[in-house]
Parts: C-alpha cells; structure tokens; sequence
C-alpha cells in the first residue's frame, strides 16, 4: 500500500478526549495489515543509521518502536508511563495543559554512549517527545532523531524539540 493510502486510514474523531479537541485515532491504520507495513517501513527509512536502539512511548510507540526494530534487527527500549515498572532508572516529570504526566525508564536497559531513536504516534505540544528525549540524555545516551506519524502542527510541537531532527510521515 502507498503511504499516502495508509495514512488516510488514521481517524478524525472530535471533541475526544475534551470539547474542542480533534483527537487523530491510529486504530484502524494499525489494525490493516499493508496501512501498518507501509507506515512502519516509512518510520525505518528515517532511521539515523548511526542508531543502536529504537525508543518506543506508551503506549502507541511501542506499537511502532517493535515494528521498526524488528526490521532493523535492532533492540527496543519501552518509555513507560509511571507506576508500571518493577526496577526505574529514572523519572522525568513534565507540564501537560492541564496538570502534568511522567516518563520512567526501565532500570539496566539504556547504557551510556548508546545512540536512540525515539518513535511516536503523534507529536503534539512536543512535550512527551522532549521528556522521552531528557530521560534517554539523563542515562548518557544519546538521542538520534525523533520520528512521528502525525505532527499537528498548530501546537508547535517542533519548537519543543528545537536542535533536534524531527521526521514526520505527515503534517495537519
Ligand atoms: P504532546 O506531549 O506532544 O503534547 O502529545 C503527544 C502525546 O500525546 C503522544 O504520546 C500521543 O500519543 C498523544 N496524543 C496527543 N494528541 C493526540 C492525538 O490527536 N491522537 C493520538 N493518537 N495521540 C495523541
């Protein structure tokens, strides 16, 4: 399937999760098998080929992270929302519109020097992206790129990310 075709399967769903908010649902472009290998090849295609291990968020990057590292051959390192995980290695707390959330990194997975991609759904604010990215830099990794199906662009989510390389599939 052309990308282009397996991008149009993302839906547009409003006022979800609030009033006033278009929310992009990526379920039935996971749920096609040609729409997810179209959308996951174009993820790897944006790899740094410098990059060691694939960095998924909770809970729809991990969906893409497994994907691209299995093509690669390349490990994945899940970014967990708190409270899931046994062992932590670190914590970054960030600002949400309203109120905050946490990243938590598994402890004895991310080893200083290695080089990380990070995969996501959607980048938004960008603030996800940019706590992801601090709590890889925190255990002395370093981050290679970013790479996003959707970027919404009215809410500046690059501009969070500033100095970093930023690959999107497609921008709204
Ligand atoms: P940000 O931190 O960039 O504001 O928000 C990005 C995070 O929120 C991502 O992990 C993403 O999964 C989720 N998110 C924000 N808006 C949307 C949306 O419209 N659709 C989906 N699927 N996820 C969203």
């Amino acid at each position: 399937m052309k990308l282009d075709e397996a991008l149009d399967l993302i839906a547009e769903v409003p006022d979800f999760p609030e009033p006033g908010v278009l929310f992009r649902d990526l379920s039935p472009l996971f749920a096609d098998g040609p729409g997810f290998a179209a959308v996951a090849d174009a993820l790897a295609e944006t790899l740094d080929p410098a990059s060691t291990l694939v960095a998924g968020v909770e809970a729809r990057g991990f969906l893409l992270a497994a994907a691209v590292g299995y093509s690669r051959g390349m490990g994945v390192v899940l970014v967990r929302k708190p409270g899931k995980l046994p062992s932590v290695a670190g914590r970054v707390d960030y600002s949400l519109e309203y109120g905050t959330a946490s990243v938590e990194l598994p402890a004895n997975v991310v080893k200083p020097g290695q080089r990380i991609a990070i995969m996501d759904d959607v980048l938004a604010t960008g603030g996800t992206v940019a706590a992801t990215a601090k709590l890889l830099e925190d255990a002395g990794a370093t981050v290679t790129g970013v790479s996003v199906v959707l970027e919404l662009a009215a809410l500046h989510g690059r501009s969070a990310l500033d100095g970093r390389t930023v690959h999107t599939l497609r921008t709204v």
